[in-house]
Parts: C-alpha cells; sequence; structure tokens
C-alpha cells in the first residue's frame, strides 16, 4: 500500500471518532461514516455525542481541515483503508450481536464492487473467533484477501490519549494486508509500539482474552473485599497494595468496588461465555466471573439496607452515575441497576454526576431527583452511596453535615483516610459486618 491519501473510518462512536480525529492529526484526510444522521449533526458542530477528555477541542481541529463527515458511504469515490468500528453489543442472551458488522460489511463489499476498488479493510471491532472467517469472509468474498482484524484496546476516559500512545498492536490476517497496516502504524506511531502480526482468529481471541482477564481481576478483588468486610480490622486496599508487588501479579485493576461496568468487559465476558456454551464445554471460570460481578452490586445493596433499617419512603443520594470516572458512559453501570433495585423498594433517590446526568435522564425521566450541586444531592439524605471515583469526591467534607441521618458508603473508599462529619462505610474496610 502507497501512503494512504484517503482513510474512511465506519461508526463514529468511542473508537471511530477517536482514530479518525488521530488520524487526522496525522494529516491523513478522513471520511467518518455513520447511520446516525444526529450524531454525525453534532459532530458538525464541533460538539461531541460523549464526554471524553480531550476529544472535543481535537474534534474542533480536525474539522477545519481533514475531517468529515456521510452517513452514505457511496457518497465516497474511494479510499486507501477502511476501518470498521461498528458496536457489537451483547444479545439478551449475552451472545454477541453482530448486525452491525454484517449491514457495514455488505456495504462495503457493494462499495468496492461498485466502485471496482479493493482498499485495506481494517476490523477494529470487538468480535469473536471465528468472525471474520465465517461471518465476514462469505461476505467480502475476494476482498477479504485484503482484510485484517485489528482489535481495539482503547479505555473510556482516556481513549485520545490511549489511541495516541497504544501499548500493544494486533493485527490479525493475511500476510499482504497484515504487513501494510504493520508498515501504516509504523509510519504514524514515532515511538516503538509492539505488534504483534497474527492469525485472524488469534486477533480476535486476544481482544477477549485481554478483557476477561481484566474482569476476572476485578471479580478476584472484589471477592477478596466480601472476605475482608467481615474482619473489623482488614483493609482490602491494604491486602492489593501487597499482593501487587508481586511481579507475577502486578498492582493494576486490583481496586475493589461495586463491580465492573461500561460497554466492554460485561458484554465480552459473557460473549466469550456464550461460544465456550456453542462450543459445548461451558466455561465454570468465566461464568464465575460474571456471577461475581453481579454479586457485587447486590452487596451494595446489602451495606445499605444494613445501614438503612426502612428503606421504604427513605432518601438515599447516589454520587456518580457513570461506570467509571472521566466519561459520561453509563452502560452497564452499578449505579443504574442500583437504583432500578432501590425505585423498586421505594426509596426516593437523589443522583450526582459530574457528566452523566443527562445520559441518566434518558432511563429515569422524573423518577429520581437530578442534582447538579453535592450539597443538594446529600441534603436530607438518610445515606449516601459513592460509586464512581471522580477526582471531585476527594474534596468532599462538610457537604456530608447537611444529611439527614449521615452515613456515607464508599464503594471506592476514596474518602477513607479523611475525617468526615458522618458514619464511614467503605467497601471492603471490616468496620461493618454484613451477614
Ligand atoms: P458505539 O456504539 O459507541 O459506536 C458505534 C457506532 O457505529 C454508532 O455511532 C453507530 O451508529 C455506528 N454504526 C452502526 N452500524 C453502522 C453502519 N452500518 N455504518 C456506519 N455506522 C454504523 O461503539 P464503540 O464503543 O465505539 O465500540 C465499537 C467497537 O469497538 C465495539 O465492538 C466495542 O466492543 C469495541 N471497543 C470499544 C471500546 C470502548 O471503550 N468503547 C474499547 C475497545 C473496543
Amino acid at each position: 500500500m502507497k501512503q494512504p491519501n484517503k482513510i474512511i473510518v465506519i461508526g463514529m462512536g468511542f473508537v471511530g471518532l477517536t482514530l479518525a480525529i488521530f488520524l487526522t492529526s496525522k494529516k491523513f484526510n478522513v471520511i467518518g461514516v455513520d447511520t446516525d444522521q444526529n450524531k454525525l449533526n453534532t459532530l458538525l458542530q464541533g460538539s461531541t455525542p460523549f464526554y471524553e477528555p480531550g476529544l472535543e477541542s481535537a474534534l474542533k481541529s480536525s474539522l477545519k481541515k481533514y475531517l468529515s463527515f456521510t452517513n452514505n458511504l457511496s457518497s465516497v469515490d474511494a479510499a486507501d483503508i477502511v476501518f470498521v468500528t461498528v458496536g457489537t453489543p451483547p444479545m439478551r442472551d449475552g451472545s454477541i450481536d453482530l448486525r452491525y458488522i454484517k449491514s457495514s460489511t455488505k456495504q462495503i463489499s457493494e462499495w468496492c464492487n461498485n466502485n471496482h476498488i479493493q482498499p485495506v479493510i481494517v476490523y477494529k471491532s470487538t468480535i469473536l473467533p471465528g468472525t471474520f472467517e465465517n461471518v465476514i469472509k462469505p461476505i467480502l468474498k475476494s476482498l477479504s484477501e485484503n482484510t485484517t482484524v485489528n482489535p481495539e484496546f482503547l479505555r473510556e476516559g482516556s481513549a485520545l490519549q490511549d489511541t495516541i500512545h497504544p501499548h500493544v498492536i494486533v493485527i490479525g490476517g493475511k500476510e499482504k494486508p497484515a504487513l501494510s497496516l504493520k508498515r501504516f502504524y509504523q509510519k504514524i506511531y514515532e515511538q516503538k509500539i509492539p505488534i504483534k502480526t497474527t492469525s485472524a482468529t488469534n486477533a480476535e481471541l486476544i481482544k477477549y482474552a485481554n478483557n476477561s482477564f481484566l474482569a476476572a481481576k476485578i471479580s478476584f478483588i472484589n471477592t477478596i473485599a466480601n472476605i475482608c468486610q467481615r474482619f473489623p480490622d482488614s483493609n482490602v486496599d491494604d491486602v492489593a497494595e501487597v499482593i501487587g508487588l508481586d511481579p507475577r501479579i502486578g498492582n493494576l485493576f486490583l481496586k475493589a468496588g461495586p463491580g465492573y461496568g461500561g460497554s466492554c468487559f460485561p458484554k465480552d465476558v459473557q460473549a466469550l461465555l456464550s461460544l465456550t456454551k456453542n462450543l459445548g464445554t461451558g466455561s465454570d471460570f468465566l461464568n464465575a466471573i460474571h456471577k461475581t460481578n453481579k454479586q457485587q452490586a447486590e452487596m451494595v445493596l446489602k451495606l445499605i439496607t444494613k445501614q438503612v433499617k426502612s428503606l421504604k419512603n427513605s432518601n438515599i443520594s447516589i454520587l456518580g452515575l457513570a461506570f467509571k470516572e472521566n466519561s459520561d458512559d453509563i452502560r452497564e453501570s452499578v449505579s443504574i441497576s442500583l437504583i432500578e433495585k432501590l425505585l423498586t423498594k421505594k426509596v426516593n433517590v437523589r443522583v450526582h454526576d459530574p457528566r452523566a446526568i443527562d445520559n441518566a435522564k434518558s432511563v429515569f425521566n422524573n423518577k429520581v431527583m437530578y442534582c447538579t450541586d453535592v450539597s443538594d444531592c446529600l441534603r436530607s439524605s438518610d445515606c449516601a452511596v459513592l460509586l464512581t471515583s471522580w477526582k471531585q469526591y476527594l474534596s468532599l467534607g462538610k457537604e456530608f453535615s447537611k444529611m439527614r441521618n449521615p452515613i456515607l458508603i464508599d464503594t471506592r473508599r476514596l474518602l477513607a483516610n479523611k475525617k468526615l462529619p458522618v458514619k464511614y462505610v467503605g467497601l471492603g474496610i471490616g468496620n461493618e459486618i454484613v451477614s
């Protein structure tokens, strides 16, 4: 592949938009394609449809020169590379929904055939082992010879930085397109990044193995946290700190909490689990990661019911709605499922989040009270539950004195070392016994 002039990115979500903006910073002409015209209208006005640090200002610079959008691939005449970054959401039973992969692949196939072109096609969407071979290849036919599987590892909350500084690049597929893509990446990244070329199936599996392993670490440390909870002089962070010093374990992803959420870990663990079922084996291990995570949300509810004797008509304040800090994404957020449970118990729920209030409104409408100020959220409350590690919450203190019944359940132990005018219950700190 010669130095590419024009690059198409299909799907303007977290992955596609971040990639498109990054590529324009490297002076490529990028066309972002998305079927959602509302999203494109927002982008054309220089706003991102979701919050990611640094992304909106980068979008504004890109729009001035190298970035354009369309909802119709056939309006573009040609391109050297086509990146596919459409969603692969879960079905009700946890298996993967490939409808966007199938529809975008059909569109690419027709577009290439009509224009007599053979760009390098790159699948960045997370797809299960066998998807390239059994689903994509039959649609692309001869175009599949020029196609690679190149999973994405960015994290929401640091999507742009992770795209600028990836820790690894994995390229699966035939040698010719894989080498072309490898050379492309080697040119655009100034720093040396490990690039692994491998089979398409390995590339597909690497992404699921990676996410499932990280999810396993979280479910493991949450299990330890629940043991700590039962011993009055125990603290999960002390345990995590020391086991993290063992180089065979490492200190990342050992932060106990209310359970993992977001658009990736829950769906990827369940999709891999459902693949093992289709393969006839199933997996007790993957099932345990998933079940442990679900139980952790129940543990938060137990901590609340231990403190608030009668939930009916009580006032409970939720601090943090996004599944993680620096993001407004509430997909599979534990806060959302917890609020749903509290509402069924006739609790008056007040919520605060620095970024995710608008997204929560589309779920709860007028069923909860939305607060832009933490003090308002805590006023007359019977219990506050901190669920997201927003750095704004680190400075909280006197705000808790507004509560009717000052109890804080801190699922992230953000405020464990502060003197607060509140009864402090830290998840994984054994000062409260929950049986
Ligand atoms: P998203 O849901 O935010 O965005 C997907 C976009 O694709 C949507 O805007 C949708 O309108 C668009 N789309 C669907 N069908 C289309 C079509 N035929 N043509 C054009 N556009 C179409 O998804 P995302 O979070 O960016 O994730 C994309 C993929 O990357 C998924 O497979 C996901 O698992 C994976 N991934 C996501 C992350 C993450 O943190 N979000 C990280 C790594 C990998």
